[in-house]
């Protein structure tokens, strides 16, 4: 039996075109600036975000990290989300390893930060307080169903932002879902911020890496950052290699998996002790509450693993489930299918 891994959209394998591209790809020392393939794949990708220079960095959680620490000194704070993957999925490292402190206030369904409650987080200039620097933001936002952030929100925060005399990063690890769902091209998604992350490694299907983006001066400082943080990679053109394949084929695609998350959403809609809210469904995330008290998480997932499909587990009753390359309609059909059998079990 094949297993329908919906877990994530980091489960993707590598394609064949991008195992070629490993391959063949021409190599350098990174840390001295001559790995040919990175050089490419960081100009492609300042280019196609519509930034000014780009870093490859190892996984999403080094972007961010590498970007909030060139941002922030010491005691510094930044504004985030209490639902932002910053906040609650990368161990801390703000703090850990930058002593910055951390400002959550609430997400709004749709993945938004009220304007007049980032405002009101903004601390005035007072010996008491820490200063100021940064806002996150992210976009999709994983734990908001996907949602994708539309351009106008985007540049109403970061013209507060400027106004205020703070920056503002984007965590853009699936920024190409977003601009496929809104139908926009990505630079009107990043109009306006200082610094964004996006996954390569994600929906994209390569197998390791993202980049980082800002301006010239910003990623000259970010280099020394991720030096620090030991991401200082040397032959790593056999991660852009894949990456570059990963910019060039793989985002044209992503209609497919929001498609997709859309059909698995209705399904799941009609079947008893399991609620979801395909409304919601923009990308290709979606959750789902078990409200049958027949069993436990535990148990829930135990059987459903045995007809086949893996889902994540991220509250108490709740599941995520995230459609991805190699993952298409009957594979949708087949996991409805398992569903269906684990709830009239
Ligand atoms: C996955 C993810 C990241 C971090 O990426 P890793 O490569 O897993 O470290 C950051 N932000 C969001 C929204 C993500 O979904």
């Amino acid at each position: 039996m094949s297993i329908l891994d919906l877990r994530s959209d980091t489960v993707t394998l590598p394609t064949q075109a991008m195992r070629e591209a490993i391959f063949h790809a021409d190599l350098g020392d990174d840390v001295f600036g001559e790995d040919p393939t990175i050089n490419r794949l960081e100009a492609m990708t300042a280019e196609r975000l519509g930034m000014e220079a780009a870093l490859l960095v190892v996984s999403g959680t080094m972007g961010n990290a590498t970007c909030v620490l060139t941002h922030c000194a010491r005691g510094e704070e930044v504004i985030l989300g209490d639902n932002s993957h910053i906040f609650l999925n990368e161990a801390g490292g703000m703090s850990a390893l930058g002593g910055i402190f951390p400002h959550t206030i609430p997400n709004q369904p749709d993945g938004t930060l009220r304007l007049d409650e980032i405002e009101a987080a903004i601390r005035g200039d007072n010996i008491h307080f820490p200063r100021t620097r940064l806002v996150c933001l992210e976009n999709t936002h994983n734990r908001c169903y996907g949602a994708a952030l539309t351009p106008k929100y985007t540049a109403a925060v970061a013209a507060l932002a400027k106004s205020r005399g703070l920056s503002v990063h984007l965590d853009g690890a699936r920024i190409f879902n977003a601009a496929v769902a809104l139908g926009v091209d990505v630079r009107e998604l990043t109009r306006g911020v200082d610094s964004v992350n996006v996954c390569l490694s994600k929906g994209l299907a390569a197998p390791v890496g993202s980049v980082i983006c800002g301006s010239r001066e910003f990623i000259a400082r970010a280099r020394r950052i991720r030096k620090m943080l030991g991401g200082g990679m040397r032959q790593a053109g056999i991660i852009a290699a894949a990456g570059i394949v990963a910019l060039k084929e793989m985002t044209g695609r992503l209609a497919e998996d929001h498609a997709n998350a859309l059909r698995l959403a209705k399904g799941i809609a009609g079947i008893p002790g399991l609620v979801t809210e395909p409304d919601r469904v923009q990308t290709n995330i979606l959750y789902i509450d078990l409200v049958d008290q027949r069993f436990s998480d535990d148990e829930f997932m135990a059987r459903l693993k045995e007809k086949g499909v893996m889902l994540s587990h991220t509250a108490p009753t709740r599941f995520r489930m995230l459609t991805h390359y190699g993952i298409g309609a009957a594979e949708i059909d087949a996991a409805l299918a398992a569903l269906r059998a684990v709830m009239q079990s």
